[in-house]
């Protein structure tokens, strides 16, 4: 593959991102935003008949959240939405002290911390899950309250999924085939890519063993691209087996009584834009013709910082 000699300015602030005052989250410039929208159809071209398209919102039910059991695996990574409460004058008062934020209330949202977790209550809202399966088209912006920001690492990102929910073979067939689909992407866009077994940064002691046999049982497996460098690649797509995870705590069934499993395939948007610049360079004109035609980026000439 055609190597750039210099490694391009990759950075947090420049080109792609505008910082806005809390590391860890920008605005994206219209220059990142173009291969995001070109990705974002790319992935669409690739997904499969009988996918229910859902795209959801960066913020979800508490309620729900709590059932999956989230805050107990990962309080880590979780933001709440809290809100003031009470008559004008009270919110007059407590919006002029200084320690307003010490009367915050939980509201009944949390932020999405990751794209498919409204998939399996509305699945079950359904009724029996069908023989051939359930399979949806996700995304939203998630929130993860992240201990670093290296570059990559953002408190609030874009993802997008794939989900299957159905009998155990129908949605390991799915994540088999997924991981081909994702290995033939990585290829068309010119990004290097290894596929490694992985696990979930599962909270403290417990989590630990939580992670080890997600490792045992190859339940996660995550698409590496070099990002920040080669020798340090960087997650950019996972392809994720829940057994019957989702579907005890939604109580998802078949008619015939055969246990439901479920699964997701997540592509990180924003690590793969950033992978495609860090490997081809600042100039999505001057990207390999292959690339820029996989992405239709063939007859987009460059973009100004304010087009
Ligand atoms: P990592 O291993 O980097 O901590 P993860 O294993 O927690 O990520 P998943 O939960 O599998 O990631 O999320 C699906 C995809 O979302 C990842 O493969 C990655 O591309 C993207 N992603 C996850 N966390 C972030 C983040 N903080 N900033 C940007 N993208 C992210
Ligand atoms: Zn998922
Ligand atoms: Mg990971």
């Amino acid at each position: 593959m055609e190597q750039l000699d210099r490694k391009p300015d990759v950075g947090m602030s420049g080109p792609l991102f505008v910082a806005v005052g809390v590391d860890g989250v920008y605005a994206r410039t219209g220059l990142f935003e173009q291969v995001v929208e070109s990705l974002s159809t790319c992935i669409s071209q690739r997904r499969e008949p009988g996918t229910e398209v859902l795209r959801f919102p960066p913020v979800m039910s508490r309620a729900q959240l709590e059932r999956s059991g989230y805050h107990h695996n990962f309080p880590h990574l979780l933001g709440c939405v809290s809100c003031l409460e009470g008559d004008e004058a009270t919110l007059r008062t407590l919006a002029n002290r200084p320690d307003w934020p010490e009367h915050l209330s939980a509201s009944g949202l949390v932020l999405a911390p990751a794209a498919c977790y409204p998939s399996y209550p509305l699945a079950a809202a359904r009724g029996f899950v069908p023989p051939e399966g359930l399979r949806f088209d996700v995304a939203s912006y998630c929130f993860r309250h992240e201990a670093t920001h290296e570059l990559g690492r953002l408190q609030s990102f874009q993802m997008r999924e794939f989900v299957c929910i159905g009998k155990p073979e129908t949605v390991l067939a799915f994540r088999k085939r997924w991981i081909v689909k994702g290995q033939e992407l990585a290829n068309l866009l010119g990004l290097n890519h290894r596929l490694v077994p992985a696990s979930d940064p599962f909270f403290g002691r417990a989590g630990r063993l939580a992670a080890l046999s997600q490792l045992e049982q190859a339940l996660k497996f995550e698409m590496l691209i070099p990002v920040r460098s080669e020798e340090d690649p960087t997650a950019c797509m996972s392809f994720n087996y829940h057994l019957d995870h989702f579907s005890t705590v939604w109580d998802l069934k078949s008619e015939g009584g055969e246990p439901i499993h479920s699964g997701c395939v997540a592509f990180g948007i924003d690590r793969l834009a950033l992978a495609l610049f860090s490997t081809h360079g600042m100039e999505p004109a001057s990207w390999p013709r292959t690339v820029r035609e996989a992405l239709a980026l063939s007859a987009c000439s460059p973009i100004s910082p304010h087009s």
